[in-house]
């Protein structure tokens, strides 16, 4: 679904991924690790164009994303992206985050963008709270939202960065667990994380990345109980 092939990014003379070769198939997840500052988060914002790569080539479904011809928008709405900061529109309630969107951008009615906003967020447990501003939730639940947002778009891939970061740790099991079920589903995600027992139980394949490289990667057996690189191995004894 996704064949990535050299890509490099640099920000004016700091080379932040230094050639990054990865295939990520249809219904896999793959999960990213690794230190801060190694360009987990640049790689997966050059993966839908947020950042433009310098060099290399992202084929998506068939399409060189890097080529200046792509619509950018029309890719967009096929990678839904989940952010540590959840970001949803604070002056819109709940229903509204999820129907903006497929109604403006892809011309749905709002009848059946309702319906399937509501289905949605019965999937994610906050059918309850369809008509609650972001405001009147926890994080866990705004963040639940967010992803059901995402999810509104009918994207092909999901690309999560740190989504549970910046919640309260009793948040993270919640989120945790739509990303789960939404795995079992067939989706195909990304995901960049630092919880490791969510990478164990759920992931195809763990990528380690260090300073801009994929340093190892392997099935999460491979990875995290017989890790190659000293890096990783360095990595895995300080977070687990
Ligand atoms: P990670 O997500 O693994 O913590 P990042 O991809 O956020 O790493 O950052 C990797 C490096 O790229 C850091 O040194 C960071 O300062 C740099 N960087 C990230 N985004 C930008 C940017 N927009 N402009 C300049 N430097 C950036
Ligand atoms: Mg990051």
């Amino acid at each position: 679904m996704i064949n990535i092939k050299g890509l490099t990014k640099t920000f004016d003379k700091n080379e932040v991924l230094k050639g990054i070769d990865l295939t990520i198939n249809q219904g896999e997840v793959v999960v990213v690790i690794g230190p801060s500052g190694s360009g987990k988060s640049t790689f997966l914002r050059c993966l839908n164009l947020l950042e433009e790569p310098t060099s290399g080539d992202i084929e998506f479904e068939g399409v060189n994303l890097v080529d200046k011809k792509t619509d950018i928008n029309q890719l967009r709405q096929k990678m839904g992206m989940v952010f540590q900061s959840f970001n949803l529109f604070p002056h819109k309630t709940v229903l509204d985050n999820l129907t903006i969107s497929p109604i403006k951008v892809k011309g749905e009615s709002p009848e059946s963008a309702n319906k399937k906003a509501l289905k949605l967020l019965d999937r994610v447990g906050l059918k309850d709270k369809a008509n609650s501003f972001p405001s009147q939730l926890s994080g866990g639940q705004q963040q639940r939202v967010a992803i059901a947002r995402a999810l509104a778009m009918n994207p092909d891939v999901m690309l999560f960065d740190e989504p549970t970061s910046a919640l309260d740790p009793e948040m993270v099991g919640e989120v945790l667990a739509v990303m789960k079920d939404l795995a079992k589903e067939g989706m195909t995600m990304v995901v960049v994380t630092h919880e490791m027992g969510f990478a164990k139980e759920v992931a195809d394949r763990v990528i380690f990345m260090a300073d801009g490289f994929i340093a190892e990667e392997g099935t999460p057996d491979e990875l995290f109980n017989h890790p190659k690189n000293p890096r990783t191995q360095d990595f895995l004894s300080k977070v687990l």
